[in-house]
């Protein structure tokens, strides 16, 4: 499988460090909002990347963490005057419900910065020991120029840093180059954890190297965000990563590029800023969300057009609905005469060229291209009565085999409906002694695995989100 490596700007042949186990590290959501479909496409990205590797047969360990706790999420709290806990759980509810929405499987591990702080600690001990930090007030500061190697992932210029000069916010710009925080001396009214420098609290960029080196190892294979994390935040998680453990930390770094409106760059102030929920109200659809996503290639910058959506809403339309014809066929019981479709020939041609779609650095409108091509001779053939119920199975299982890469086709949940039915119960439970928050808690967790709850005057009902 060929990726572009934004380390050294290279395709490069991929293959994981443990045969046959993908390690995979994705950034996560700062929990201070609802995500944008900015947001949204890179976590596709990541979704579609994993789901290949799990169709060519490779076990796939993900993490994404959840940032709880940063300069954002603590202005955020203090301006809804709620604790940081209660403030961050309500975005992070709402980051699930939404990839859920989208389709998105579950990540191995979801770890919180603020269960972390420990390991953070460890790693900035271990960065102290190896003579890579200052302190200052309190604060504790990464040297940049104590590592070589800053700036090999971002390309950034290191002439133009001046010693001494150091930066305290989590996120700043190119222009910038400083040393930056690894450890925040506490701030009144603010949370703050007890550590060897005194009481305070992480910085950004360090739990990203703690919790990926915790659930991944000190050197794994891929780690992606979208490209405006390559810098600050990328380029200090390996300074402070390598710094740490004093070798390489990961090998391939894929970055999605920007979504952008209408042409234009996404901002609340021009109107075109969108959450899903926005973009839902106006077609019910994420399934085609999901596949206006997929039709642009990760690293390309992707408009956002309505337009652009109601011929992504068409593309799954037809997908369906060639579905629901072969599927049709191919549960009919004995057919009239033998087909004359080589089914099995134009299903192994199929497979393949999606396959090289997907492997040439995750080409996904390719391989949505090789999908139609595809389903426009299978449909051709079901017109002219080729195809029959046998060679329909065989297109069923090929077009299922992709879907289970592109995730666009309605399929069966992949909880239990016991498992489903027992939380209804608890929710309808927690609605009657009035427990609304426990209620929506319920709804959100299933939200999270693709269910979607709806009340209707003769019960709950569930039904898969991406569903039709
Ligand atoms: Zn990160």
């Amino acid at each position: 499988m060929k990726l572009t490596n934004t380390l050294g700007r290279r395709l490069v042949d991929f293959a994981p460090l443990e045969p046959g186990h993908v390690r995979l590290y994705t950034c996560g959501p700062t929990v201070y909002n609802v995500v944008h479909i900015g947001n949204l496409r890179t976590f596709v990205f990541e979704d579609v990347l994993r789901r290949r590797f799990r169709a060519r047969g490779d076990r796939v360990t993900q993490v994404m963490n959840l940032t709880d706790v940063d300069d954002k999420t603590i202005r955020g709290a203090q301006e809804a005057g709620l604790s940081l806990g209660e403030f961050t759980a309500k975005y992070a509810d709402a980051f699930f419900r939404d990839i859920g929405r989208l389709n998105v499987e579950p990540a191995e591990h979801y770890p919180k910065a603020t269960d972390h702080v420990p390991e953070m600690i460890e790693v900035i001990r271990k960065l102290e020991g190896r003579g890579h930090t200052y302190g200052s007030e309190g604060s504790v500061y990464f040297r940049i120029s104590t590592f070589p190697g800053y700036g090999k992932l971002s390309g950034i210029d290191l002439e133009k840093t001046r010693r001494g000069d150091r930066v305290a916010d989590d996120e700043y710009e190119k222009e910038d180059v400083k040393d930056f925080a690894l450890w925040k001396a506490a701030k009144p009214g603010e949370p703050s954890w007890p550590s060897p420098w005194g009481q305070g609290r992480p910085g950004w960029h360090i739990e990203c190297s703690a919790m990926s080196m915790k659930y991944l190892g000190e050197h794994f294979d891929i780690h992606t965000g979208a490209v405006d994390n390559i810098f600050p935040h990328h380029e200090n998680e390996i300074a402070q990563s390598e710094g740490a453990t004093g070798h390489p930390f990961v090998e391939v770094w894929l970055h999605a590029e920007h979504l952008i409106v209408d042409g234009e760059k996404m901002s609340k102030s021009k109107g075109n800023f969108y959450t899903l929920d926005d973009v839902l109200e106006r077609r019910d659809d994420p399934a085609a969300v999901r596949y206006l996503f997929l039709s642009v290639p990760y690293r390309k910058k992707l408009n956002f057009t309505w337009e652009a959506l109601g011929a992504a809403a068409a593309a799954v339309a037809r997908i369906r609905s060639a579905a629901v014809r072969i599927d049709e066929l191919a549960s009919a019981a004995t057919p009239p005469r033998p087909g004359s479709f080589p089914s099995e020939e134009r299903a192994a041609l199929f497979r393949s060229e999606f396959a090289s779609g997907m492997d040439d650095d995750l080409n996904t409108p390719e391989a949505l291209a090789a999908v139609f091509n595809y389903l426009r001779q299978v449909n051709a053939a079901v017109d002219d009565g080729s195809l029959d119920s046998d060679g329909a199975r065989v297109a069923r299982g090929a077009l299922a085999d992709a879907d289970r890469v592109l995730g666009v086709l309605p399929g069966a949940p992949e909880v239990l409906s016991s498992e489903i039915e027992e939380k209804i119960a608890a929710r309808n439970a927690a609605r009657q002694r009035r427990d609304f928050a426990g209620a929506d808690r319920i709804r959100d967790e299933l939200g999270a695995r693709g269910i979607v709850l709806e009340d209707t005057p003769g019960g709950t009902r569930w039904k898969k989100a991406s569903g039709v």
